[in-house]
């Protein structure tokens, strides 16, 4: 019988996780291996926890003795990591013992140049109060919009930033608290970096998350990573890719700089920064030309043969319906065509001029190979043989990361990726699929919480102002969506949810649609004297915003200021900046000493979807605290100051059902997120036991089922039972929705329902059971309709046509039920139902498609008209600045930046330019070079490469230039933020800033330079 190392010890202990596994080894092990366990082991208690980097979700074990963390190492039974972890990750017990931890709350008062600490008592008493004060001399009852007086019980002068490295639970709380007080201005990083993942992917496939997940990569013949270096920021990631590439599949790379990654693809290709969708819309275009797309599946899983409407129209860069003055589109003209029973009315061929395929057709037909090339740098043979291997093997693989989401036009570059892979037929495949990188531990789990303005758990789209009922906000969004919404309300309101007051639907706030509650619309609101109070957890807004002058001046005109962190944050001593008086600063700060992941329990999805519990092996340090026991003591402290009020706007306070045991609150707060039958008191099994009359209750639907049958099925760790040997385990930890790992898996199929792929099977109707069975549980909206009813033919089947979406047609099911639903129900790009290049806002070159419609018109940029969102011009700024994280140093670098030997690796931030501008300007590698924008300017030393080269973009030199985005001037290392240059445009769809792409000028510097 095989067993692994955990049943072993398991059995050696006669416990589970966390007992002692004192004495027991060196039995059945091998000698030498023994005696390196036995030392290890002995009197040891095992606690398995996952990484709180990046979103690889990779395992660790964590050995505790005497209560101490005497060692942390990759978990040799996890099933995507199988015990290796990165520099990274290896460095994590560092941050459990530093001395730099902050260990007690503090206070620092408006003016002062220094902190007090406080108990824990005092500060959480000051910090209630003031939320309070807050929110009663600024609670706006109702607003006038256009003329028109709405209720919205809402303050704007509160706001949660934070944080997608908290757990589930802290990350719904964050979401249910702010709401319950009445603020819709909650937001966290998800904004600043994959923001564009959820629109584009559920634009085109109708769910917004990774399609496959990191296991399945092994499966791909081919991948196009574009837009990452997955080799240092998604380490363990790479390893599922070699794992293809050793058994023959193409890597192909393509970004700006030769990365690691690009060091280990097969073909490297250079281009451009900003110019991706034109490199992609000749890759889409070569592929339509030349009939190498798979036809059958175009025709059965895509839009292709719907009619599209005749009055759509792309002339000069514009789409039809496009209003110049408020920079938004009217998108009727994107609708489908409808036959007498209000269906799209469908061509017999892919000939058909009308239909979407032909629409598609003649769009793309602009991007010819030469422009492709003269656009992105990429040359003309290069594009063709990306076109033609993507073609060649299948399944391919997608991979993307923040190089395609932080542009103005991030949705539609990702859109781009959509398009392809249904073009290909790869997704719903194994080893295919559209794959978000995603970079922070927890950030797939706390967007799926809503930890974003303009959300409810599980995407449900947040109330605005003019939907004054449930039964108006249902118009919007389908009665589908109405089922999981009454479910969320009767888990915050319990049983003052009732179908009478629409299960407590008036006791949101409501969203003004024409304000901006993203994380930038929020420093701009601070600015304006608007948000007074600013609630920050586990986020580091003054290291990873850009244009930080625009946040820094935020922060300054904040009344209060708390910060819920490991360390002393640049957020948390922004008063105390390099250059600045603290005198002359007036917030008021908070401190308060939080948690690391390992000193507490909860669980974290990965971006596979993957929710694994984490275990608490040790305590924090000094008197830090969990930030879900912070929240819910502070939220019961703001509750008790209400207890007494009738005041309607105090009742959703009073009214919400917030009981959380202090000695299991992670998994009571799971269990409401996983879903209960209220007239059982057991968990549901899954999404289709919720019940739209009150009679359930759940959190965040698209998590229904995670306590099926009773057990946190999170903690599950079967490494071993994989039936279809496809790398699914489904008996390792959940995977949302319902416990499935490849979305859309229906669309493996042919129309009878049987698997394309006979060496991958995955999933399949069996005509003797009549039902779907397979490896994994299949995307079918119901079990037992087979491939002959209509439900058996919809392998997208949460878009209401279902099917993939070429054309991001707005469209709605006339569903016999949801006779009132707008067209609007799916999810529809603001800046247009196909992918159209535009150069970022600041370019060193012309646009040479439509050089009159240059950039994205949806961008509103400036938004502020006071200076402070100034756009540079080449002439000044002749050179393009890219930015992003690396190996060694992760986001803002508050806890890398911390572990001494990650600092010896790379000590400071640099500024990587090619060989070519280093004897243009006089520099040498290791010289200081001072690099500036429009907003700002930052001296740091050069790095001369042959990584970087120059391009001929348009027939000129251009030239592009890197810098790393994780300094600032806390921590042990410290150095310049490079966010002071970046720009704040953002994408229209998104918000998400456009740091992948701006103009900088360099010059040769001496040490001593600008450093904020
Ligand atoms: S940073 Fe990512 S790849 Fe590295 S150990 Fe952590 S989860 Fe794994």
């Amino acid at each position: 019988m095989s067993i692994n190392r955990r049943q072993w010890l398991k059995k050696a202990t006669g416990a589970g996780v966390g007992l002692a596994a004192a004495g027991v080894l060196g039995v059945e092990a091998p000698e030498v291996q023994a005696s390196t366990k036995k030392e290890k082991l002995e009197g040891v208690e095992e606690f398995t926890s996952a990484c709180n980097f990046c979103a690889c979700g990779c395992g660790m074990i964590c050995h505790v003795k005497d209560g101490e963390l005497i060692n942390l190492e990759g978990d040799p039974d996890h099933v995507i990591n199988e015990g290796a972890l990165c520099a990274k990750g290896a460095a994590m017990s560092a941050t459990h013992t530093s001395e730099r931890r902050v260990k007690r709350p503090r206070y620092r008062a408006p003016g002062s140049d220094e902190w007090t600490e406080l108990s824990w008592e005092e500060a959480l008493d000051k910090i209630a109060h003031k939320i309070k004060a807050n929110r009663d001399a600024n609670w706006n009852a109702t607003e006038n919009i256009k003329g028109v007086d709405y209720q919205v019980n809402r303050t704007d002068a509160i706001g949660f930033i934070g944080a997608a490295q908290n757990t589930n639970e802290e990350c719904y709380l964050i979401t249910k608290a702010s709401r319950l007080l009445g603020t819709v201005s909650v937001e966290h990083q998800a904004r600043v970096c994959h923001g564009p993942s959820v629109p584009a992917l559920s634009a085109s496939f109708g769910r917004g998350a990774m399609t496959n997940h990191w296991l399945d990569m092994q499966h791909s013949k081919v991948f196009l990573i574009e837009g990452s270096n997955i080799a240092e920021n998604h380490v363990m990631g790479m390893k599922w890719i070699k794992k293809a590439q050793a058994k023959g599949a193409i890597v192909i790379h393509v970004d700006p700089r030769f990365t690691r990654t690009s060091a280990g693809a097969d073909i490297y290709a250079r281009i451009r920064a900003g110019s991706d969708i034109a490199f992609l819309g000749a890759v889409i275009n070569y592929i339509i030309q030349n009939k190498l797309y798979d036809e059958a599946y175009v025709k059965l899983n895509t839009n292709a043969l719907l009619h599209s409407k005749s009055d759509f129209e792309f002339n000069d860069g514009l789409f039809s319906g496009f209003d110049e003055a408020s920079h938004h589109y009217e998108t009727t003209s994107w609708e489908y065509e409808l036959d007498g029973t209000k269906k799209p009315s469908k061509a017999k061929s892919l000939d058909d001029p009308k239909c979407v395929f032909s629409t598609i057709k003649k769009f793309y037909s602009r991007y010819t190979l030469e422009l492709g090339s003269q656009i992105s740098g990429i040359p003309v043979d290069q594009i063709k043989l990306i076109a033609e291997t993507m073609a060649k093997h299948k399944p391919g693989c997608i991979m993307y990361a923040l190089g395609a989401t932080q542009h103005t036009y991030g949705v539609q570059q990702i859109r781009c990726y959509g398009i392809l892979q249904l073009l290909l037929g790869n997704i719903g495949v194994p080893g295919g699929g559209v794959n978000a990188l995603r970079g922070e531990p927890n950030v797939q789990g706390s967007s799926d919480m809503a930890v974003l303005s303009h959300y409810l758990p599980g995407y449900l789209n947040y109330p605005t102002a003019d939907q004054t009922t449930m039964k108006e906000w249902t118009k919007s969004n389908g009665t589908f969506r109405e089922k999981f919404f009454i479910n969320t309300m009767k888990a915050w309101f319990g049983d003052n949810a009732t179908a009478e007051n629409e299960y407590g639907y008036s006791m949101l706030p409501k969203r003004n649609p024409g304000k901006d509650y993203t994380l930038y619309g929020m420093m701009e609101s601070a600015i304006r004297g608007q948000l007074k109070l600013a609630y920050i957890i586990g986020q580091n807004p003054a290291v990873t915003n850009a244009n930080l002058k625009v946040t820094l001046a935020g922060l300054d005109n904040l009344d209060t200021l708390v910060v819920q962190e490991l360390w002393e944050t640049e957020t948390a001593e922004f008063w105390r900046r390099p250059g600045v008086d603290p005198k002359t600063i007036k917030t008021e700060v908070f401190l308060l000493p939080a948690a690391y992941f390992m000193e507490k329990e909860g669980t974290i999805s990965n971006a596979g979807r993957m929710v694994q519990w984490r275990y608490a092996a040790v305590n924090p340090p000094g008197e830090a605290k969990t930030d879900i026991e912070i929240l819910d003591v502070l939220f019961n402290k703001v509750r008790a100051l209400y207890k007494d009020s009738v005041d309607p706007k105090d009742q959703p306070l009073l009214k919400a059902q917030w009981n959380y045991p202090s000695n299991s609150r992670a998994e009571s707060v799971l269990r409401e997120i996983g879903g209960t039958d209220l007239k059982t008191g057991l968990p549901v099994n899954g999404i289709a036991d919720l019940q739209p009359d009150g009679t359930t209750a759940c959190g965040a639907w698209i998590y229904a089922g995670l306590f099926k049958g009773g057990k946190n099925l999170t903690k599950r760790r079967d490494n071993k039972t994989d039936p279809g040997g496809l790398g699914i385990y489904p008996g390792f930890a959940w995977t949302w929705p319902g416990n499935m790992h490849i979305l859309y898996n229906r669309a493996s199929c042919d129309e009878k329902g049987q698997p394309l792929n006979k060496d991958l099977p995955i999933v399949w109707w069996d005509d003797k059971l009549k039902k779907w069975a397979g490896w994994d549980v299949p995307d079918v909206p119901v079990a037992t309709d087979g491939p002959d009813t209509p439900n058996g033919q919809r392998p997208f089947r949460m878009n209401g046509e279902g099917l993939g979406r070429l054309l991001a047609a707005a469209y709605k099911d006339p569903d016999p039920k949801d006779k009132e639903l707008p067209r609007d129900v799916s999810y529809t790009p603001k800046d247009g139902p196909l992918p159209e290049f535009y150069e970022p806002i600041e370019s060193p070159t012309a646009n040479a498609m439509h050089p009159k419609c240059a950039t994205n018109p949806c961008v509103k940029y400036p938004r502020l008209t006071d200076g402070r969102h100034p756009i540079g011009t080449r002439d000044k700024f002749p050179y393009v600045l890219m930015t992003s994280s690396m190996a060694e140093h992760w986001c803002c670098g508050s806890t890398t930046r911390n572990v001494p030997w990650l600092n010896e690796l790379v000590p400071e931030p640099v500024v990587e330019i090619p060989e070519m501008l280093a004897i243009k300007l006089g520099l040498k590698h290791g010289e200081y070079a001072s690099v500036s924008s429009a907003r700002g300017e930052v001296t740091v030393k050069t790095v001369v490469t042959k990584r970087m080269q120059t391009l001929k973009i348009n027939g000129e030199e251009i030239v592009s230039v890197w810098m790393p985005y994780n300094w600032g001037f806390k921590g042990l290392s410290t150095g310049p933020s490079t966010n002071v240059l970046t720009i704040d445009a953002v994408d229209p769809g998104a918000g998400t800033q456009e740091t992948k792409a701006c103009l900088v000028n360099i010059v040769a510097a001496t040490k001593g330079g600008s450093h904020v």
